[in-house]
C-alpha cells in the first residue's frame, strides 16, 4: 500500500519548493491509489512559530491537496504533531543505547560552545568522543551515577568509523556515504524531545510510510536515517526515498532560497505570510493574483516533465501522469516570467464561472461598493485574455464600469484638426440614430463614415479609443462600443469633444 508523508516544521510560510514536496508526494499516492499524510514535525520548540501549522492547511487548501491524515483529519496512525508523540521515542533511543548503536552524553552547552571555540571545525564524531563527556568515555558507574542524579544529557548516534552506507534513490539512483565523515548527532534532545532524525525514522514506520519525497537538502540526512532503519532492526520495512531536484534562482546559480523573493522581484512563498514576531510580510503567488491551477501546474513541471511538449496540466491529469521516472536529477531553474504566462493560460482557458469569486474580490479590493455582475460577466470576456493575474481585472476593465480618471492625451492632441473634430461629431448623430448596437454593425458604420471622410482609418480609430478607454490599451474598440452602450458612448465622445 502506497502511503506518503508530507512532514513540514511549522517555522513559517511555504515557500515554492516546499509546497512542490507536498505536490510530487501526493501526485505520487493519488497515482497509486494510496493515502498521503500531512505530519507537523514540531520537535524544534525553539523554532516553532505559531500560525505557520494553520498556513500550511490554508495552503494546502488553496492548492487543492487534500491530506487523507493530518492533524486536523486524524486516522488510526496518530497523533499527526511530532510534539504530542514525544513519549514514544524515549524508549527506542534507550534501545539503541542498550544495543550499543548510541550513547548518553553529559556534555553541556557551555563544554560544546568551549570546545567550538578551541575548534571552529568543531564535530562531535568518532574522532573525539572518548575525549569528551559520555557514557562511551565514562565508566559505566560514572554514567549510572550521572543518570540517577538527574543530570540533563542528550542522546546521540555512534556512528561506525568507517563504513559506507548505500541506498538506491527513486531519482538518483544508488547514493553512498562515508560513514568517516559524518557526525554523531544527537537523537534525543536534554528536553526529552525527540531529534528531527529520530522522529522521522520513529514516524515512518509507525504510519508505515512507503515512499518519502523530500527536497535534495535531506539528502546528507539519509545515511543517519538509514542507519536508525537499520539499528532498530526495521531495515526490511525502510520506505523507499526520492530527494527532489533543487529549485534555483532564475539564473541556475544556486538553490532559490526564502530570501530571493524580495531580492529578484517576485514571491517565493504560496501566500502572503505575515512574521508575529517582527511583523514582517513575505508577499505570496495567491495575493499576488496567481489561480492555485496554475500555481500548481507551474510547480508540477519543476523537475518534471510527461516526456512530450505539453506544458499545461490540471491537477487530475498531473495525478494520472505522473511517473519518478520523470522526475529530473538536476536542479530546476525558477522562471517567473513562466510563471506568469502559466496564470495568464490557465485565466485565459477558465470559465467564467470559475474566475468570478477571484473578480469580485479584486473589485472589492478595490474599494468598489455596487457592481452589475452581469456586466462583469461579460466584461470578463473580453478582457480575460489580456490578464496576467487575476488582480488585473480592475486596471484593465474600470473604464467599463466608471469614466476614465485620465486621458492619453498627448497621443492624440499633436495631430488633432477641425476635419476629426467634424468627424465625431457626426459619429455622434449617427450613433443617436443608429438602431444595431452590435460590435459588427458599429464597425461597418464607423469605418464606413471613415471611408466617406477621407482620412485614414488609423487617425480615427485611436483617438476614438482613448476617448472611450483613456489610454491605448483594451480589447476591440467595436466590442467596447457595444458593452459601454450608446449613452456612455455618446457621452464619452462629447467630453472629449468639449
Ligand atoms: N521536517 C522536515 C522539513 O521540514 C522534513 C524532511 C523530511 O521529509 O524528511 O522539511
Amino acid at each position: 500500500k502506497v502511503r506518503v508523508r508530507f512532514a513540514p516544521s511549522p517555522t513559517g510560510g511555504l515557500h515554492l519548493g516546499g509546497v512542490r514536496t507536498a505536490l510530487f508526494n501526493y501526485l505520487f499516492a493519488r497515482h497509486h491509489q494510496g493515502e498521503f499524510i500531512l505530519r507537523i514535525e514540531d520537535t524544534d520548540q525553539t523554532r516553532f512559530v505559531p500560525g505557520a501549522e494553520e498556513y500550511i492547511n490554508e495552503c494546502l487548501a488553496w492548492c487543492g491537496i487534500s491530506p487523507d491524515e493530518s492533524p486536523s483529519k486524524p486516522g488510526v496512525f496518530g497523533p499527526y504533531r511530532q510534539s504530542e508523540r514525544k513519549p514514544s521515542y524515549r524508549k527506542f533511543a534507550e534501545q539503541l543505547i542498550a544495543d550499543g548503536t548510541a550513547y548518553y552524553a553529559f556534555d553541556t552547552a557551555e563544554e560544546l560552545d568551549a570546545q567550538r571555540q578551541l575548534q571552529p571545525n568543531f564535530r562531535y564524531s568518532h574522532e573525539n568522543r572518548l575525549s569528551l563527556r559520555n557514557s562511551l568515555s565514562l565508566s559505566a558507574e560514572e554514567t549510572e551515577a550521572l543518570l540517577n542524579a538527574g543530570t540533563p544529557h542528550t542522546i546521540r548516534i555512534k556512528m561506525p568509523e568507517d563504513e559506507v552506507v548505500t541506498f538506491d534513490d527513486m531519482i538518483r539512483g544508488r547514493v553512498s556515504f562515508e560513514t568517516k565523515l559524518i557526525d554523531d548527532k544527537v537523537l534525543l534532545k536534554a528536553d526529552g524531545m525527540p531529534t528531527y532524525h529520530l522522529a522521522v525514522v520513529v514516524d515512518d514506520k509507525a504510519m508505515e510510510i512507503s515512499h518519502i519525497f523530500r527536497g535534495e537538502e535531506w539528502l546528507p540526512s539519509a545515511p543517519v536515517h538509514l542507519l536508525l532503519w537499520e539499528y532498530l532492526g526495521w531495515k526490511d520495512q525502510m520506505p523507499q526515498w526520492a530527494h527532489l531536484p533543487l529549485i534555483l534562482k532564475p539564473d541556475g546559480n544556486g538553490k532559490l532560497s526564502k530570501r530571493d523573493g524580495d531580492r529578484l522581484g517576485f514571491p517565493v512563498y504560496a501566500m502572503n505570510w505575515t512574521d508575529s514576531k517582527t511583523g514582517d510580510l513575505t508577499k505570496g503567488f495567491r495575493e499576488l493574483g496567481f489561480l492555485p491551477e496554475a500555481f500548481v501546474n507551474m510547480l508540477g513541471v519543476l523537475g518534471w516533465n510527461d516526456g512530450t511538449d505539453q506544458e499545461l496540466f490540471s491537477i487530475d491529469e498531473l495525478i494520472q501522469k505522473f511517473s519518478v521516472e520523470r522526475i529530473s536529477k538536476s536542479g530546476a531553474k525558477f522562471d517567473f516570467e513562466k510563471a506568469k504566462w502559466f496564470n495568464h493560460e490557465w485565466i485565459k482557458n477558465s470559465d467564467n464561472e470559475d474566475l468570478m469569486p477571484y473578480i469580485k474580490q479584486t473589485i472589492i479590493n478595490e474599494g468598489i461598493q455596487e457592481i452589475n455582475l452581469a456586466k462583469v460577466n461579460a466584461v470578463l470576456s473580453v478582457v480575460k485574455e489580456r490578464l496576467t493575474y487575476v488582480s488585473d481585472f480592475w486596471g484593465q476593465a474600470s473604464f467599463f464600469f466608471e469614466e476614465p480618471s485620465q486621458y492619453d492625451v498627448d497621443a492624440v492632441k499633436p495631430k488633432w484638426n477641425d476635419d476629426k473634430t467634424a468627424f465625431f461629431e457626426r459619429i455622434i448623430a449617427d450613433f443617436e440614430s443608429q438602431q444595431d448596437w452590435t460590435a459588427s454593425s458599429l464597425e461597418s458604420l464607423f469605418k464606413g463614415k471613415v471611408g466617406e471622410s477621407g482620412m485614414k482609418i488609423g487617425e480615427l480609430m485611436m483617438p476614438y479609443r482613448i476617448m472611450l478607454v483613456g489610454g491605448k490599451f483594451g480589447p476591440d474598440v467595436f466590442v467596447i462600443t457595444e458593452l459601454l452602450g450608446k449613452e456612455t458612448v455618446i457621452n464619452r465622445v462629447k467630453k472629449a469633444l468639449e
